[in-house]
């Protein structure tokens, strides 16, 4: 068992508080994703958890075992960085077993390991070959390799694929989802890549300025973002939000269009008049066509699959997926609705979301 258990973590260099109060379970063989922008944390706090930070406070177990003050090579664990650094002098078969030699493992139990890890990601045919002489993806399955045959408890990875191309990336994604099922490490991944995070991570802890904000299943976190921020990173386009007024008779008011206030919420907010709130709803779950809210078409984007609509409503920008062939043309005036189970309401003063009772 190799369960992951961070309580309470900070870390600050000088002013900057990269970390600042951060616990977070991982399960036994769970594929955790870290996502955020830039500068939120996420690579501070996996260095943390490799022993390569030390942090101002908090602790770290792994499997059971208090690893906060033991070094790199005493955790159990194996790291995959975004430079993936391979040794240019060194043959792969000889950049793979590289660990293992370092531990004293016997040759004969390198050989099988590296052979194994190299059919796993289909780099046996590049074995006797120099990192010189390999593609940027083969160079990225040959880093992986060496983190595998450690056959670690705990595998880490740090943007391993954002220096691969589009399609490599693509093919990639499925190989570390297909690995991760086969090899069952508890593994920690980083990313700034919200499309990566949801293909990957059984769970994503979307994180912000040092904190995690949510964390959760991708799929609830793409239903129900905690927060605007959260609604906003995950998406592409990200959640709309339009600014409303409840009515105080189960009503929120877009401009002189009343929309229900939707079943889950009327508990909370049935009778409440005149707070503002703000009306989340993601592009796809908008009805283009009927409904009672009216929207001129700003633009009209052709995406292959489907097309991108902008429209103004009451002096609002929103973002509207619909099918390839809608015939919305710039100037049009559309129909449109929000079906009232994919509505997320959100305080506009916090940012976060209004609680809902069920669905
Ligand atoms: P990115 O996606 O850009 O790698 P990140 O979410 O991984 O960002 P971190 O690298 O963890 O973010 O950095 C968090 C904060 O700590 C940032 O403000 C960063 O500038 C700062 N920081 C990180 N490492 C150091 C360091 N060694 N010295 C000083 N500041 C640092």
């Amino acid at each position: 068992m190799a369960e992951i258990v961070l309580r309470n973590l900070r870390k600050t260099f000088g002013k900057v508080v990269a970390i600042r109060d951060l616990s977070l379970d991982v399960a036994d063989g769970e594929f955790l994703v870290l996502l955020g922008p830039s500068g939120c944390g996420k690579t501070t706090t996996l260095r943390a958890i490799a022993g390569l930070e030390v942090l101002d406070r908090g602790t770290i177990r792994i499997g059971g075992r208090d690893v906060t003050r033991l070094p790199p090579g005493k955790r159990g664990i194996a790291m995959v960085f975004q430079s993936y650094a391979v040794f240019p002098h060194m043959r792969v078969y000889d950049n793979i077993v590289f660990g293992l030699r370092m531990r004293g493992i016997p040759l004969a139990e390198q050989r099988r390991r590296a052979l194994a890890a190299a059919e796993l990601l289909q780099i046996t045919d590049v074995l006797d070959r120099y990192p010189a002489q390999l593609s940027g993806g083969q160079r990225q399955r040959v880093a992986v390799a060496r983190a595998i045959v450690m056959e670690p408890d705990v595998l880490l990875m740090d943007e391993p694929l954002s220096n691969l191309d589009a399609l490599l990336r693509l093919h990639m994604r499925a190989e570390l989802k297909r690995l991760h099922r086969e090899v069952g490490s508890t593994t920690v991944y980083v990313t700034h890549d919200q499309v990566e995070a949801m293909s990957l991570g059984d769970r994503i802890a979307v994180m912000r300025d040092g904190e995690i904000v949510q964390c959760d299943t991708p799929q609830r976190i793409y239903d129900d973002p905690a927060n605007v921020f959260v609604g906003s990173f995950i998406g592409s386009p990200p959640m709309n939000f339009l600014r409303g007024v409840l009515d105080g008779a189960g009503g929120i008011r877009l401009g002189d269009t009343v929309l229900p206030v939707p079943v889950a919420y009327q508990p909370a907010l049935g009778a409440q008049r005149d707070p503002e709130v703000l009306v989340g709803i993601r592009p796809e779950h908008i009805v283009v066509g009927a409904g009672p809210l009216v929207a001129e078409v700003v633009v009209s984007e052709p995406l292959g699959p489907s097309k991108l609509l902008t429209l103004r409503t009451h002096g609002q920008l929103l973002k509207v997926t619909v099918r390839a062939d809608h015939p919305a043309a710039p100037g049009d005036v559309v129909h449109m609705d929000f079906p009232p189970a994919h509505v997320r309401l959100m305080d506009p003063k916090t940012e976060r979301a209004l609680p809902r009772t069920g669905p």
